[in-house]
């Protein structure tokens, strides 16, 4: 470890823990001193939409979409609240349900429309209260920050049909005269609105109309990615395309006309601009590396071959390609992303790239966890009263103790709990439980944190260490117990097998002061 992360470790330590805002959070160690090469994401992550005025916007022409195909004008009268949607959440395209579930698919809240389903009516639904999320097909996983508006608009469209006397409710949707709208053409006309505003740029054109409405223009942008630049790479790896980045980026990084400082253009921010890349498709086998003619925003015919040019933006290619022309590896590689699935978890099973998720909502979670954190105590001594009426009980015990009332409390607190977050709750839990978006976040997010501008809090070599967390088989040994392991009782031949070849130091370093490092010896055999 270089002393220069060393003392930012123990600087941490001994100054107090920075503000909890300014926080970058870590799942997995990260050096800054390692890391080579920065690529960001641009939409939720360099380009912040303002909430909740852009998932209003969204909301509004999806519906609007919806009521020009042909759906009735009453869901006009529905305007978007952004107290209900939760992100993370899956629509059950058979049933029309919206479901928060844990990890393994087991169901935490179900709404139907606005309205929540008791344990009973669950079950009904799903026996075992579980679902198969891996079936796609039909549980689809609404895990953007774009998805918002469209999670409200499912439950709009379900509220509004059920309700209406013009329709008659049916297990799989709803039926008019000889006509019957299941939950799963609802859900397919929902998904291809959202392709046509994409497809057509129509939410891009009413954004860029407003910028000042939608987009928040921050001067610690630059400030952050000039930083970087000064001591790595730094790329754009963005799903929009040339015309919407081009438009986006200058509106937050070009130095306004008639300000203090020499001009400077957006490009000149970044080593690589790569546009169209289509995450997650980019971080496997990816598509055709072209070169965008930035006067007119088309693309050149052909595969780009050259090398790196500076200032050039491309459109397409992959993620080994990038690797290629900046000439970096997977691991000395940070990614910035806001896309748990297309930024996170691609880039780091397929290539290995450390990773940054940001998550806008973790300000609002904090701010809850903050001041309701009696209630997730109060949560936690009841699971510990609960243990404790179990602790001595053996095998001979044939009725365990009455735990109905203890039960009752732990899910009345559990609700409670999770209503302070909003009406489906928290992203990150229900009462001690993580959703599915946590668990994800734990294992693909190296780091994570509210904001990208976090980073620069930090100085550039900084070590992101994580806590170390003990397995429930190592935590139950306390360090009492630990000096009493009974290690005499191995075998004298097990215990020259487990000394008599030790394993050599795999560090990248050239020499780490180890004395059984690989790189300074190939071979050292410490015999017993
Ligand atoms: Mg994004």
């Amino acid at each position: 470890m270089e002393q220069s992360a060393v003392l930012e470790t123990m600087g941490e330590t001994l100054a107090g823990k920075r503000d909890i805002s300014h926080r970058v959070f870590v799942n997995k160690s990260v050096t800054l001193e390692n890391i080579k090469c920065y690529g960001f994401d641009m939409d939720y992550t360099l380009a912040i939409y303002k909430s909740p005025e852009y998932e209003g916007l969204g909301f509004e022409m999806l519906r609007d979409r919806l009521v020009s195909i042909g759906y009735p004008h009453e869901l006009l009268r529905y305007s978007y609240d952004p107290n209900f949607p939760t992100r993370g959440l899956l629509y059950d395209s058979t049933y029309g349900n919206l479901l928060k579930v844990d990890a393994h698919g087991n169901i935490l809240v179900c709404s139907h429309g606005f309205i929540y389903l008791t344990g009973g009516e669950i079950q009904e639904y799903y026996p075992n209260r579980f679902i198969q999320r891996d079936d796609t097909e039909r549980f689809y996983i609404l895990n953007t920050l774009f998805n918002l508006s469209e999670t409200y608009l499912y439950a709009c469209l379900v509220d509004f049909f059920t309700s209406s006397t013009r329709y008659q409710n049916c297990s799989q949707g709803f039926k008019h005269g000889d006509l019957f709208m299941s939950f799963k053409s609802m859900f397919q006309d929902v998904r291809d609105a959202m392709n046509y505003l994409h497809d057509t740029g129509s939410l891009k054109e009413r954004t860029l109309k407003n910028l000042e409405k939608y987009v928040i223009r921050d001067p610690r942008i630059p400030e952050l990615l000039s930083r970087i630049k000064n001591v790595a790479k730094v790329f754009l790896a963005t799903n929009s395309d040339y015309n919407y980045t081009e438009a986006i980026m200058k509106y937050l990084l070009d130095s306004p006309s008639g300000s203090k400082n020499p001009r400077k253009s957006w490009r000149s921010y970044f080593d690589l601009v790569v546009v169209d890349t289509r995450k997650p498709l980019f971080f496997a086998e990816g598509t055709v590396l072209r070169q965008v003619d930035t006067n007119t925003g088309k693309l050149r015919i052909g595969t780009y071959t050259g090398d790196l040019q500076h200032g050039t933006v491309y459109s397409g290619g992959s993620s080994d390609i990038i690797c290629d022309l900046l000439d970096v590896r997977g691991k000395e590689i940070l990614y910035v992303g806001d896309h748990i699935f297309g930024d996170i978890l691609k880039s780091k099973k397929r290539q290995g790239w450390k990773t940054f998720l940001v998550v806008p909502e973790l300000a609002k979670e904090l701010q809850v966890w903050t001041e309701k954190f009696s209630m997730f105590e109060e949560l936690r001594q009841l699971d510990i009263y609960l243990a404790e009426l179990h602790k001595h009980l053996d095998s001979g015990i044939v009725s365990g103790p009455d735990i109905g009332l203890i039960h009752s409390k732990i899910k009345k607190m559990t609700y409670t709990m999770d209503l302070c977050y909003g009406k489906m709750g928290s992203l990150l839990r229900y009462g001690s439980i993580k959703t599915l978006f946590a668990s994800q976040l734990l294992r693909y997010a190296d780091l994570y944190a509210a904001s990208c501008l976090n980073l620069l809090h930090y100085p550039i070599t900084y070590l992101f260490r994580a806590p170390s967390v003990l397995m429930p088989h190592e935590s139950a040994i306390s360090p009492q117990h630990s000096q009493e392991l009974p290690i005499s009782n191995l075998s004298p031949n097990h215990t020259h097998r487990i000394t008599s070849l030790q394993r050599l130091c795999q560090c990248d370093s050239d020499n780490c002061g180890q004395d059984n490092c690989a790189q300074d010896n190939a071979a050292i055999r410490m015999e017993t």
